[in-house]
């Protein structure tokens, strides 16, 4: 169940999405009529004044003019949230990074090239090609692009959210964005 410890997703003016704060934040921007309410989230918060609905999704009431980004920052936690978490090998719990082409073998430091993998794959793979190994990839790594990495940092992505984020290079399911154990 939401509360306000869960996360808000904040638009801009023009509705683009701009990034994802504490629930509690969110409260904060309409409480100070910074924001508008957009889609309800989950539970209610009781101030002096008044009771409001905790939101899932507020948009900003002036529009805030944002640096271009060209490339999303390659993180762990951002590599992770592209592949939900999961090995893009076997599926299980990812704990790990993995380079696709190894290192050693010229593979680059690059969304297309790296990968969230398990210890066990990852031990098992070593300095090994896919293609060697007989596994393969469901799906081509690639850059997050668009709405996707502003949200990428969240450790879930809402569906509420979803009407605002267009295509995500990964699948926004609810389990998808657990940390892993
Ligand atoms: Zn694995």
């Amino acid at each position: 169940m939401a509360t306000l410890d869960s996360a808000a997703l904040v638009l801009n003016a023009s509705y683009e999405p701009l990034c994802v704060v504490p629930s509690r934040r969110a409260v904060v921007l309409v409480l100070t009529a910074k924001a508008l309410p957009v889609a309800e989230g989950d539970g209610v918060v009781h101030s002096a004044r008044t009771d409001l609905a905790i939101p899932s999704v507020v948009r900003l009431t002036r529009f805030v003019k944002v640096p271009f980004r060209a490339t999303v920052p390659l993180t762990r936690k951002a590599v992770f949230a592209r592949d939900g978490g999961r090995c893009v090998y076997c599926n299980a719990t990812a704990t790990s990074l993995d380079h696709v082409v190894p290192r050693s073998r010229g593979g680059s430091h690059t969304w297309d090239n790296v990968v969230s993998a398990c210890s066990r794959c990852n031990h098992v793979k070593a300095d090994r090609g896919i293609a060697e190994l007989g596994w393969r990839l469901g799906r081509k790594p690639v850059a997050p692009t668009g709405a996707a990495w502003r949200v990428i940092g969240a450790r879930r992505v809402d569906p509420r959210w979803r009407p605002w984020l267009g295509d995500l290079p990964y699948d926004p399911s609810e389990e998808a964005l657990e940390e892993p154990a």
